[in-house]
């Protein structure tokens, strides 16, 4: 297990604050996988990193839970994904996913650990969620490549 960073929300807006930042760096090519129970933060945290990516701001980021995957034109293409409704690591292929991977844009999926096996090689940043009552979180961050502990060290830097 890598190095992980952790970091205390104690609102919305301070989570958004935050993925805001680091939606600015991302390169072309970017996964972070989200994990969390539901209402942890993970769309929230989308919204801020959508605004980092400079999705225009007539675009407004929701749950992806029923759509499974929105894309948000931006400073690269944003892929906003939810496997919360899925059953099955198969149907990622019909749903296009590794072409989208494939894309260079950047992908984001809440509810990743459904399916952890197909990540487990992948570069990559996970972030977790914890709810720790009211507008408490406890955001982990965990980069799987130095390309993302290079990006943790600078968002760190940027506060
Ligand atoms: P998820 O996508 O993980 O199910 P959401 O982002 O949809 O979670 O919901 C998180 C809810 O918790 C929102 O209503 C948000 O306003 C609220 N919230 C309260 N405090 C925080 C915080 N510090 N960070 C993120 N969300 C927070
Ligand atoms: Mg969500």
């Amino acid at each position: 297990m890598p190095k992980t960073y952790e970091i205390t929300s104690l609102a919305p807006e301070s989570t958004q604050a935050l993925a805001e930042k680091l939606g600015a760096l991302l390169p072309r090519g970017a996964l972070l996988t989200l994990e969390g129970d539901l209402g942890s933060g993970k769309t929230t945290f989308s919204q801020g990193l959508a605004r980092g990516l400079a999705v225009p701001e007539a675009y407004y980021v929701t749950s992806p839970t029923f759509a499974i995957i929105n894309e948000y034109p931006a400073r690269v293409p944003f892929y906003h994904m939810d496997f919360y409704r899925l059953n099955a690591p198969g149907e990622l292929e019909d749903l296009g996913f590794y072409d989208i991977l494939r894309d260079k844009g950047v992908v984001v999926i809440e509810w990743a650990a459904k399916f952890a096996p197909v990540f487990a090689e992948m570069t990559r940043l996970e972030i977790r969620f914890e709810d720790l009552g009211g507008d408490l979180r406890k955001i982990l961050l965990i980069p799987y490549g130095q390309v993302y502990e290079n990006l943790i060290h600078e968002v760190v830097r940027m506060k």
